[in-house]
């Protein structure tokens, strides 16, 4: 009898306790004993499907690659593997002789036409997932436009149910009034400000004294005066709570906040402002706006390097980042020349060693238990030795769990490798500020010479470019060989892996 692993799975903890999980079961078990299969170990997963990186399935990969059973039996495609990047680990089991079958649906992934068919099943999952998201979206936007926020109350606030609007909260709310017209008073740094919040008993949702960045949330949230603002997209609605602050007072804060009294704050909120040199006298390229435009310029009279305008550099930029992606041809060929690098710089000696050591026992077990039905060996005898042997597995087998594990280091490579196909797409994503953190770490160099903006891309971008390895995990082990993505980028692309996705 072939011996598999069972995957089970429900999607909230809640179903768990039903019977959900139990048929799942023993739709599996039903299915086993038709197909000459045998269950040796079950695997229940309690996480939504949607998102990749489950706890579960990923030990039960590990196990199946190191060879711990050889084949997988699944209950259905749309429990399992909603997440494509799961699916297609999937569906290259049976390359690794891994045996995979699903129990409510007839599938032969031994022939073309049967793994076609599961993986276009995979595909309508990833593509209900996908519905499933944007139809949240819209139930949350449909809110906004009630003037409902969907998220937590802000400090001052108190929640009432999803239909309902926050509410000021008889407590807190006169506290951060206080706050506004305090610092209004122009008495007052953030500093002294919070001191004098905390002495008045001002407390976070966790009760404890606000920290600098809190007070300077609530000062900036227009929130207090009746606006909600959705802080990705900039995008805001006008609520239907009551205020706790007046429109004025929160508008002038911010004029005095960003310390100015008259319009003068575009200064401060230029695009690409510090990021660009001039190339022929390396003077900073200052932004000003000229009848409607923003262009950066040389501050040297003297110089060739002129004016630039912001939209013709952003261009620039964007070319610059298309070019530097890469394609799914390289993009697939690169993740498999790390993958090899990487099982190279795994102890793959000590691995060896391991598996062999383990498929020596279990053939001795197996060996044991055919003299035993030969009649050859005693039960007595018998039972000791599988004792034996099955202590000395388990400790093998933990070993060998301990070792890196290859799945967690592949998802690396697939998210550095997804990151590097979506450069541009990423970037016209991103609000300004998070642009320039973008290009401050993708593009280094940047100049402008003439009319022409210059860069190269920054040493990371360059080595997956040129095929090197690069890994956003700790490489503790071997650092010399690998170049991270700053955590910026890595922030950014987490943030906003969904919105890509769904391209
Ligand atoms: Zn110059």
């Amino acid at each position: 009898m072939k011996q598999c692993f069972g995957y089970i799975r429900v999607s909230t903890p809640k179903q768990g306790e039903g019977v959900s999980l139990q048929e799942q079961m023993d739709d599996i078990r039903v299915f086993a004993s038709r197909h000459n299969l045998e269950v040796i170990d079950w695997f229940e997963e309690q996480q939504t499907a949607a998102k990749s990186g489950r706890p579960v399935f990923n030990r039960m990969l590990k196990q199946l690659q190191r060879g711990q059973a050889s084949g997988l039996i699944m209950h259905k495609i749309d429990r399992s593997a909603r997440n494509l990047r799961d699916w297609s680990i999937v569906t290259e089991l049976p390359d690794q002789g891994i045996d995979v079958y699903v129990a409510t649906e007839s599938l032969d992934f031994t022939t073309r036409g049967g793994r076609l068919t599961a993986d276009m099943l995979a595909v309508i999952a990833a593509d209900y997932i996908r519905n499933l998201r944007d139809e949240t979206k819209k139930g949350i936007r449909g809110r906004l436009k009630q003037g409902l926020y969907p998220g937590r109350a802000p400090l001052g606030y108190l929640n009432n149910g999803k239909g309902l609007p926050k509410t000021p909260c008889p407590e807190k709310a006169p506290l951060i009034l206080e706050a506004y017209k305090l610092y209004d008073t122009r008495q007052y740094s953030l500093r002294s400000l919070l001191q004098a919040m905390t002495d008045r008993g001002l407390r976070n949702l966790n009760g404890h004294p606000l920290s600098l960045h809190g007070l300077e949330t609530i000062l900036k949230n227009p929130f207090y005066a009746g606006i909600i603002e959705v802080k990705r997209t900039g995008e805001t609605f006008q609520g239907i709570h009551d205020p706790i602050v007046p429109m004025a007072l929160w508008q002038r804060l911010q004029d005095l906040k960003a310390g100015r009294c008259g319009p003068k704050r575009t200064r401060h909120n230029h695009l690409f402002r510090g990021l660009f040199r001039c190339g022929l006298c390396a003077r900073p390229m200052s932004p000003e706006r000229q009848k409607g435009s923003v262009y950066y310029r040389c501050q040297e009279p003297s110089c060739q390097t002129k004016t630039v305008r912001e939209d013709v550099l952003e261009d620039a930029i964007c070319r610059a980042l298309a070019s530097y992606e890469l394609t799914p041809e390289s993009a697939s060929k690169l993740a498999r020349r790390w993958n090899t690098e990487q099982a190279k710089l795994t102890d793959a000696n000590r691995k060896t060693s391991l598996e062999l050591r383990i498929a020596t026992t279990e053939q001795h077990l197996s060996r044991a238990a055919d003299l035993l039905i030969a009649n050859t060996l005693d039960e007595a005898v018998y039972l000791e030795k599988k004792r034996e042997a099955n202590l000395l597995l388990a400790a093998l087998r933990e070993e060998l769990q301990k070792l890196p594990d290859p799945a967690d280091i592949a998802a690396d490579h697939a998210e550095v490798i997804e990151l590097m196909k979506s450069l541009m797409r990423l970037y016209q994503m991103l609000n300004p500020d998070e642009k320039r953190v973008f290009i401050e770490n993708t593009l280094s160099n940047r100049t402008i010479v003439g009319k022409q903006p210059c860069f190269e891309p920054s040493p990371w971008v360059r080595h997956v470019k040129n095929g090197s390895y690069v890994s956003f995990g700790d490489p503790s082990r071997h650092t010399d060989r690998t170049f991270r993505p700053p955590e910026a980028i890595k922030r950014l692309f987490e943030q906003y892996s969904e919105d890509l996705e769904k391209d």
